[in-house]
């Protein structure tokens, strides 16, 4: 399916109360974006999908929800103090700064070709932590999630008695200070991910990369992404991350280009390496660097050896809003009706959509049919725990319109024989169909 245009997705975004620009009143800033109430709840979905299928769907796996503010040790050893950088060009002609491998010898802001030497720019966000600020006492913003997961390895195991193969999934705010944030929602300071730090027996690692590539591609699928919009790139040798020995990036054809969405890695037993004591008692494979740090050796002790190894990783890792981006992609149709209309319709999978059904009372001056509409959404809100509003603006087809354009995938409409005959009924969103049914069976008829 082709991209949609990029500027349709955005105005509709703001239109609806998806997505706004952060600090918008004092002229935004930018790279940083906010929910809005229809917004959070498509995230909130989306979420709650991903960590249904990692944590509550399976049985060795476990969440965890660790701090954002981040000891710098942590990131020293990680690697990210030293390489966690993107090359940065300066305009000598505007000043302006951009990232060297984003341009082509020549300023974007100005069209000058007089500009400095790339030099390495750390994407981290420094900060002091506690009342002294000095040298001593920073930490980071966490760059990614997944090196909380690492160093809780120990408390993990011991609190979990887990054996290999296991992975351990958190979801959660990650902040970059990219050079030049751009693509909406695609490339931002502050973002979300969603990881999976799955710890296998070194050998079996392969299989299990594989096998992960699937699983992902599957959930998407899920989400509303077919595996056709979905390109594999097995990432070149030379190309890949100082930790990886193998990484399955899904390219996604976004509305600005093709451009990953997930990636899945490899990560050998680099991390938990290169966060341990004692590496030399470890048979670390990894080219880890000395820590004289940590307190802590993170591996499993196997039960028939006694032989303590330290895992390798596989690592799925998507960024919630290049997700969302995504679902909204995929889901977004501009449609032709009969008569020269159109309709904008989100065909977002049921369990996306932040309203699950709109009650719509056939006229809005009509206190019976009012009452009657506000006693079905009370009782449908209770049963569902969702998101389910009254839409009395006694203008049927508007609201058809307001609620094809944010996902809504049931529209129940209230009147004359609802009072007389107990039945309402449902248009479905995507084939436009109704169908009459008794409010007593209207669960049932639902798609949720
Ligand atoms: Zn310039």
């Amino acid at each position: 399916m082709p991209a949609k245009s990029m500027d349709e997705l955005v105005s509709l975004c703001k239109r609806r109360g998806f997505i706004f620009q952060s600090s918008e009143i004092y002229g935004g800033l930018q790279g940083l974006y906010d929910f809005g109430p229809l917004g959070v709840e498509l995230k909130n979905n989306l979420k709650n999908a991903w960590w249904s299928s990692m944590v509550y769907e399976r049985d060795d796996i476990e969440g965890i929800d660790a701090a954002i503010l981040t000891h710098s040790k942590v990131l020293k050893h990680s690697g990210h103090e030293s390489t966690f950088t993107d090359p940065l060009v300066d305009c000598k002609e505007c000043k302006s700064r951009h990232r060297a491998d984003h341009i082509k010898d020549k300023c974007p802001n100005c069209g000058s070709n007089d500009l400095t030497e790339p030099r390495p720019f750390n994407l981290m966000f420094k900060t002091s932590i506690g009342p002294v600020d000095d040298d001593s006492n920073y930490g980071y913003l966490r760059p990614e999630t997944a090196q909380h997961i690492f160093i809780n390895f120990k408390n993990i195991l011991d609190s979990t008695s887990k054996s290999l193969p296991f992975g351990v999934a958190q979801m959660g705010k990650a902040f970059r200070n990219e050079i030049t944030p751009r693509n909406f929602i695609f490339r931002v300071r502050e973002f979300e991910q969603m990881e999976l730090e799955f710890f296998v027996e070194p050998g079996s690692d392969l299989e299990w990369h594989k096998y992960w590539l699937e699983e992902r591609l599957n959930w998407w699928e899920n989400q509303g992404v077919k595996k056709e919009s979905i390109q594999i790139l097995d990432v070149p040798k030379d190309e890949l991350a100082h930790y990886s020995k193998g990484t399955y990036d899904l390219m996604y054809q976004f509305p600005h280009g093709l451009e990953e969405l997930e990636g899945i890695a490899n990560r050998t037993d680099f991390d938990l390496g290169s966060h341990s004591k004692n590496q030399d008692e470890l048979s670390i494979q990894a080219k880890t660097s000395k820590n004289n740090d940590s307190n802590a050796k993170l591996a499993i002790q196997n039960i028939e050896s006694k032989k303590w190894v330290v895992p390798y990783v596989i690592e799925p890792s998507a960024g919630v809003e290049r997700g969302l981006l995504a679902v909204l992609n995929e889901a977004y149709e501009r449609e032709t009706l009969e008569g020269d209309k159109e309709r904008i319709v989100l065909k977002l999978k049921p369990h996306l959509a932040p309203i699950k059904a709109a009650i719509i009372p056939l006229k809005k001056n009509d206190s019976e049919l009012v009452n009657l509409a506000t006693k079905i959404k009370q009782d449908l809100q209770k049963t569902l725990k969702k998101k389910v509003i009254l839409e009395n603006t006694g203008n049927i087809g508007k609201s058809y319109r307001k609620h094809d354009e944010v996902g809504t995938p049931n529209c129940v409409t209230v009147d004359y024989d609802s009072l007389e005959k107990n039945t309402v009924t449902i248009r479905d969103r995507d084939t436009m169909e109704q169908k009459t049914v008794n409010i007593k069976d209207l669960n049932k008829h639902l798609s949720i």
